[in-house]
Formats: C-alpha cells, sequence, structure tokens
C-alpha cells in the first residue's frame, strides 16, 4: 500500500498508528449490539441445537473410536478451572493487575485433538461424514452411530478425500478424526507450522503437505488442490459455517459447568471472556454461543499477537476479509503459531462484527511469561497462543469499559480461554517454560 493511502487510513482510524507500530492496542467494539437489536444472522439458536444434537449422535461412535472418550461416553469437553494462586501473582505485579474472579477454560486439554479445534473440526467432519452416509443410503433406520466404526463405513469414506490448510491444530483435529473414520485426508500447512504436529499427523494416516508461505497461501492452495477431485471436500478454515457451528456449542457446556460451580451471571455479575484469535472462527463461534445463551451478561473479548492483527483492523477498518496484515506493512510472524494469521474468516467476523465487545493485541514476550506465571503457579501448561487471554482482564481493566458499563470490577467472573496444549512434546514445554521464565520480571513489562 503506498504511504499516502496509510497515511488516509491512519486519519481515519487514529488506532492504527500504534497497531502498524506493533504496539499493544485495546479495541473497542462500537458496533457490539444488545441481543434484542439483534435481528438476523447467517446462524440461529436452532442451527446450534442442531450441532449438540449431531455431537449426542455420535457420542456412541466417538467412544468406541477412542480409548480417551470412553470414560466420557464420547463426550468431548475440558475442565474449567478456577485460577486463583494466578490471579494472587497478579495483583503483586503491575503489568497485570486485575479484580474479579479467575478462570481458565482448558481446553487445552480437550481429547483427540488437544486444542479447541477438538471441537471446530471433529464437528464438521463429523456433520459430513453424516451427509455421505444418508445420501447413499447407509444410514436408513441405524439409530447406534458406533456403525461409523466398521470396515463397511470406513471402505465406502476411502473412496473420498478432505483437505484443510492449516498452522498446525486445525490440521491435528481434521487429520485425526478423518483418518479414524477413514477418509483419504491431506493437511496444507504454512512454513510456521511445528514439525511435531505433521510428525503426528503422518503417524495418525494423513498426508501432510508444506508450503513455504503462510497461512493464507496453505489455505489457497489446500483449496485448490482439493476441489481438483470431484469427491473433495475441502474444509475452509475462512469461510466455514460449521466449524463455527461446532466451537458454538461448548457455550452451553459452559453453562453447565458454571452452573455445578455455583458461578452466578447475571447483570450485575458478569462473564468476561478472553478468546485467543487467528482466523476468529474458534473465538467468533463461541461467542456466538455465549450471547445466545447469556445475552447481554457476557462480554467477549478476542486478543492477538501485535504482528498478526488481522481481525482487529479487519473490524476497525469495515473490511474485513478485504484486508491482510500485510497491506499494512505488518509482518504476520509470532511465535503463537495459532494466531499467525493476516486475514479473518468472512463468515466469523461478519458475525462477531455485531457480539464481541472489542479486541486487544498482546506482544509474544508477554506470551511466555504468561506461560511461564501459569505453570508456576497453578501447574497447568498450555501453548504460546493460549496464554493470550489471560492478558485480558487487565487489558479490558485499562480501558473505560467497565465503568461505561456500569460493571462493579469485583464482580466479574474473567475465563481466559486457554486454547491448546496438550499435543505439545515434553522439550517444547521446558524450552518455553525456560524462555518465559527468563523473560519475566515482576516490576517490568
Ligand atoms: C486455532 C487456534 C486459535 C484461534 O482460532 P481461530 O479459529 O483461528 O481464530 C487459538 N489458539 C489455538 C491454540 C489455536 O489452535
Amino acid at each position: 500500500m503506498a504511504f499516502t493511502d496509510l497515511h488516509q487510513w491512519i486519519s481515519e482510524y487514529p488506532l492504527l498508528e500504534k497497531i502498524i507500530k506493533l504496539k499493544p492496542v485495546t479495541w473497542i467494539n462500537p458496533s457490539r449490539k444488545r441481543m434484542t437489536e439483534i435481528t438476523s444472522l447467517p446462524v440461529n439458536q436452532h442451527d446450534m441445537q442442531e450441532a449438540e444434537l449431531l455431537w449426542q449422535r455420535f457420542a456412541p461412535y466417538l467412544a468406541k473410536a477412542f480409548p480417551e472418550l470412553k470414560e466420557t461416553k464420547g463426550v468431548i469437553e475440558s475442565p474449567l478451572r478456577e485460577i486463583a494462586n494466578l490471579k494472587k501473582i497478579f495483583s503483586g505485579d503491575p503489568a497485570f493487575q486485575m479484580d474479579g474472579d479467575f478462570f481458565l477454560k482448558c481446553d487445552s486439554e480437550l481429547p483427540v485433538a488437544g486444542s479447541i479445534k477438538a471441537r471446530g473440526g471433529i464437528f464438521e467432519v463429523l456433520h459430513y461424514a453424516e451427509e455421505l452416509a444418508t445420501q447413499n443410503g447407509l444410514l436408513s433406520g441405524v439409530e447406534n452411530y458406533e456403525i461409523f466404526d466398521s470396515e463397511k463405513f470406513k471402505q465406502f469414506f476411502q473412496q473420498y478425500s478432505i483437505g484443510v490448510g492449516s498452522t498446525g491444530n486445525l490440521g491435528l483435529s481434521i487429520g485425526i478424526i478423518s483418518a479414524k473414520l477413514g477418509f483419504n485426508v491431506s493437511v496444507y500447512m504454512s512454513a510456521d507450522a511445528k514439525e511435531w504436529k505433521k510428525k503426528l499427523l503422518r503417524s495418525k494416516g494423513a498426508n501432510v503437505l508444506e508450503f513455504a508461505g503462510d497461512f493464507g497461501e496453505a489455505i489457497t492452495e489446500g483449496r485448490r488442490a482439493t476441489h481438483a477431485d470431484p469427491k473433495g471436500y475441502f474444509v475452509d478454515d475462512e469461510n466455514s459455517k460449521y466449524l463455527f457451528l461446532g466451537y458454538s456449542v461448548a457455550a452451553t457446556r459452559l453453562k453447565q459447568q458454571l452452573d455445578e460451580q455455583s458461578i452466578r451471571v447475571d447483570e450485575q455479575h458478569p462473564l468476561f471472556v478472553y478468546s485467543p484469535c487467528g482466523v476468529g472462527g474458534s473465538p467468533g463461534g463461541v461467542a456466538f454461543g455465549l450471547r445466545q445463551v447469556f445475552g447481554d451478561c457476557v462480554h467477549c473479548f478476542f486478543v492477538e499477537p501485535t504482528h498478526s492483527p488481522g481481525v482487529l483492523i479487519g473490524l476497525l477498518t469495515g473490511k474485513m476479509e478485504k484486508v491482510s496484515v500485510h497491506d499494512f506493512g505488518i509482518d504476520n510472524r509470532t511465535e503463537a503459531d495459532g494466531l499467525a494469521v493476516g486475514r479473518p474468516s468472512a463468515f466469523a467476523t461478519s458475525i462477531s462484527k455485531w457480539l464481541i465487545s472489542g479486541v486487544y493485541t498482546i506482544e509474544d514476550d508477554d506470551l511466555f511469561r504468561l506461560l511461564y506465571l501459569l505453570a508456576k503457579s497453578e501447574n497447568i501448561f498450555i501453548e504460546p497462543s493460549a496464554t493470550a487471554g489471560l492478558a485480558g482482564p487487565h487489558a479490558i481493566a485499562a480501558t473505560d469499559y467497565i465503568a461505561q458499563h456500569r460493571i462493579n470490577p469485583s464482580q466479574i467472573t474473567h475465563i481466559a480461554w486457554a486454547t491448546g496444549g496438550a499435543f505439545v512434546p515434553t522439550e517444547e514445554r521446558d524450552d518455553f517454560y525456560q524462555k518465559g521464565k527468563a523473560l519475566y520480571a515482576p516490576t517490568l513489562k
């Protein structure tokens, strides 16, 4: 983009100046609507209930195909944990100070895929498998989906191929579930994808194709190659309704967990939820679900790395998927591989626009500091991308958002959404921890 263009952009949206300089910023969304003001979205509460029912139909299959799901009878869910020790450390650190209660939604521990992609990715493949089986008369009268775990079904699915472009975690979830069902699955990976993720995928029977470029390029090539096969189905992270709906079901599950822990959510006791954001699909789906379940009492924030603020720029300028961070001279290079995305999902962002409260950005060094602090205080390991939400309470407290909404800060329940980590190999964990420890100094930021 020419200098004059950038100049114009900045005069129209002054926050862009800091964003382009890679400074951490917090943007409050002027378009957030109350639920009563929202008339039509491309998905609705009924779609979300249908999604929950599909999960229920497949639960017997999942319990049979994945031993780790036996105990939960095929339900893929993660715990909600209070992180009071971390909060205590935060209260002595001006860089992270906060009020209210602090919880971690541990999608880092989601079985089968080890990240939040177990929600959207597995859902989309199950949805497609059911559709194929129904269309081909394999399911007439079948009540028990354990049948998906049979030679007959696997041979049937072998004629079909599934493709996906991924920085890593989406590829893992699509690869694992597709290969298990019998599909011929190919994962198109960007240059920043971690080596261990490629290895793991290959061991599960997926084809891994590597690209020198970033996530956007891997998706473009994956989409082209998959569609070249008449029996090819592409899981399109830049534009997928089914990924979105798969993520949304997290909200009803979270409500159950809050009820079980007797945590009140109402106007005086609002929920603040902080979700790490790549293309905006997983945080968007979760935010959509949460707004359906908790209405205006939930305040959803996205967080992106300062080097990959694709969704923030898309929302701020209103240009959505038409702009990428590269257009603004931002390099899209971050250690948070799950968030290294330069351009937002068209589908998800057009919905999030009305639902979310804002977006803040975070520097990579802070991701590692937070990883270290969480591990040290709570003995919970999550991957660098997944730590971004932990900075949320402080980032929002620094704005006038809480005062504007007449909220008593001590009555907020903060939930940082920990989006991944379970599959990270021990050696990498140690490296991350040591790096965070070296970077951390309580009074400096
Ligand atoms: C995918 C991912 C995200 C972001 O999800 P999007 O749908 O790309 O916005 C965040 N954290 C981790 C660990 C992820 O794998």
